[in-house]
């Protein structure tokens, strides 16, 4: 019993759960706060949702967000607020279109509810389009986006930059995005390490801070104990196993299902 809990923490999984909610908090509560998006902002919206579009694993297919995505095309401008209604009536007319309720975090779970939970899971989210985007570059061959490698990048930091509530986190990223040459990434696995090296440094910089889970710390990711291959000797990374590390945990194939019924 205390064994398994014990190997259970220590896990470095990928969660249905975790991508799903990310993306319904996303959609019904965070874009709606809002109050008008049109121009850059209705750009970043685009961006967001073709991507999310082209590259979520919704398990029944991706309809809900192909409809939204329609809409949104359509209009040039909308309010935050009819933006979480069209995705609720969207929600509400292909029921089912989330899996399993209650919306616990499975990977996210804080050891209370103050800590991790949504941030947590929106960086899961992009780290998943990342990898997707690098192993299935022709998922969506004729998308307007599929030429760029740095696609899933540019609608994080559209997304990152407009609509997340953490206004702070969202002005360090934006000035991070700019000093680590976002967009000059050559390839989508480029894209991927980007993102990899940019959420390390995060953790640097929240380690020991107040927002941090005592029992989910801070660590320079991955933890050696899930990828020893990943640092040499002398502790530097071994970027092209850290790629592989990434193209494995975050990969649709490496999915879990638990706790969905
Ligand atoms: P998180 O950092 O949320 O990580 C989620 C999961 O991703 C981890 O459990 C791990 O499995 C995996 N992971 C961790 N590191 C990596 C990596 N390098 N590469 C790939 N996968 C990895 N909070 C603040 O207080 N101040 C800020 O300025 C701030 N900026 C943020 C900016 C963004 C864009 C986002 C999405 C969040 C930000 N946050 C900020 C929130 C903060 O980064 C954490 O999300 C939050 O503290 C919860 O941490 P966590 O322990 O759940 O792990």
């Amino acid at each position: 019993e205390g064994e398994e809990h014990s190997s259970k923490k220590t896990d470095d999984y990928l969660y249905q759960l975790d991508l799903e909610n990310a993306l319904h908090y996303s959609m019904n509560n965070e874009i709606s706060l809002t109050k008008s998006i049109n121009g850059e902002k209705m750009e970043a919206l685009r961006k967001y949702l073709a991507v999310l579009t082209a590259y979520f694993p919704l398990r029944r297919g991706n309809t809900y967000l192909e409809v939204i995505r329609d809409v949104v095309k359509s209009r040039s401008t909308m309010t935050g607020e009819e933006f979480s209604q069209l995705a609720k009536t969207t929600e509400e007319v292909m029921s089912p279109v989330y899996s399993g309720a209650p919306h616990q975090w499975i990977g996210c779970k804080g050891s209370t509810n103050s800590y991790r939970g949504y941030p947590c899971g929106l960086w899961t989210m992009f780290h998943m389009l990342t990898v997707n985007f690098a192993l299935e570059p022709n998922k969506v061959p004729r998308a307007d986006f599929s030429q760029d490698p740095t696609a899933v990048l540019r609608a994080m930091h559209g997304y990152i930059g407009t609509f997340f509530g953490c206004a702070d986190c969202a002005a360090h990223f934006v000035e991070m995005a700019g000093k680590n040459k976002i967009f000059d990434a050559h390839s989508r696995d480029e894209a991927v390490l980007w993102l990899w090296r940019a959420h390390n440094q995060v953790n640097a910089r929240l380690s020991g801070d107040a927002t941090e889970d005592p029992e989910h710390k801070k660590i320079q990711y991955p933890a050696i104990e899930h990828c020893p291959a990943c640092r040499y000797v002398n502790g530097s990374w071994n970027e092209e196993e850290v790629l592989q590390y990434l193209k494995t945990k975050y990969s649709y194939s490496s999915i879990k299902y638990d706790g969905i019924s």
